[in-house]
């Protein structure tokens, strides 16, 4: 199946490239823009991470925010329109705003889950990434069987779509692999934040596991060569043509 594939850029945080460039000690500003993404010409409509909400915006000093919904009606959809949101990982930026999908079913790796439970609950330095009461939800989810577990192998979700563990990061990240019109096309969420992490072989600070991280930019180079787009990159913006505001199409 060829499918047209959709950023939705809901925010941005201005920050320095110290903040988030390994051993880079410039404080030269850098923008991290956010991002959920649709995938659409499928069985369904897929939606790439849950983002977050205003509140939880305005708590993380996110500028620019716009709402979810909104963004998502100018791609022809509504939240309660989908069934199916694939989470790339579990930091705060990416699930806490699960709650926009009250129909869906949420597919994340079983690794993710389990690093969260335990080894990723340890210390603060790791806990500022994520919400913990969006964690916490995810048991009840499960309760109410809206958590589709992966157990670290790519699937089909049929053919032309694929998820693709990308480990590094965090221990459970996934991506997607689409089909497109010009081909094979990546969204490999925080797999790297902005291309140059990719171009440069160089995650950012804060990834859990560098040598998968790095050996994720080999995964990605041998599916899709240059055809990635990253988890937070403003450059996004000029990369791909814009079909309505903060909306572009990327394939
Ligand atoms: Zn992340």
């Amino acid at each position: 199946m060829i499918h047209q594939v959709y950023a939705l850029h809901f925010g941005d945080k201005n920050g320095t490239r110290g903040e988030f460039m390994y051993r880079d000690a410039s404080h030269d500003p850098l923008t991290i823009s956010f991002y959920i993404w649709v995938v659409l010409g499928g069985r369904e409509p897929i939606v790439l991470d849950a983002g977050f909400d205003a509140v939880q915006a305005a708590g993380r000093n996110v500028v620019n925010y716009t709402d979810r919904a909104e963004l998502l009606g100018r791609v022809g959809l509504a939240p309660d329109d989908v069934k199916t949101v694939v989470v790339s990982h579990l930091h705060w930026d990416h699930w806490a705003g699960y709650s926009l999908f009250r129909n869906a079913s949420f597919i994340m790796q079983q690794a993710e889950l389990d690093f969260w439970k335990v080894r990723g609950s340890r210390a603060s330095l790791i806990t500022q990434s994520a919400n913990m009461a969006a964690l916490k939800a995810v048991a009840d989810l499960e309760g109410t069987g809206r958590i589709r577990k992966l157990d670290g192998r790519r699937i089909e979700l049929w053919p032309g779509l694929h998820i693709v563990p990308l480990p590094g990061h965090t221990p459970g990240l996934q991506a997607l692999l689409i089909e497109t019109e010009r081909g094979p096309v990546m969204l490999a969420s925080d797999a790297l934040h902005f291309l140059e992490n990719y171009t440069q072989r160089s995650p950012v600070q804060g990834t859990m596991n560098f040598p998968e991280a790095l050996d994720a930019y080999d995964t990605i180079a041998a599916l899709v060569g240059d055809d990635v787009v990253g988890g937070h990159d403003p450059a996004d913006a000029a990369r791909f043509p814009h079909i309505a505001p903060d909306v572009y199409r990327i394939a």
